[in-house]
């Protein structure tokens, strides 16, 4: 059971990344730090609707 959900930039708020995740392991919202090509940095990317 897993849902997709894509990764918002927190700085920008751009989202650059699609991903999925399983909400029984994952209930909080995730927080990743990537890569963001229109910040050209590593920054923190949130997940979003
Ligand atoms: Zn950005």
């Amino acid at each position: 059971m897993a849902d997709k959900v894509k990764l918002e930039c927190t700085v920008c708020k751009n989202r650059n990344y699609d991903t999925t995740k399983n909400k029984k392991t994952h209930s909080e919202r995730i927080e990743l730090k990537k890569y963001c090509p229109h910040c050209k940095k590593h920054t923190v990317h949130r997940e979003t609707k």
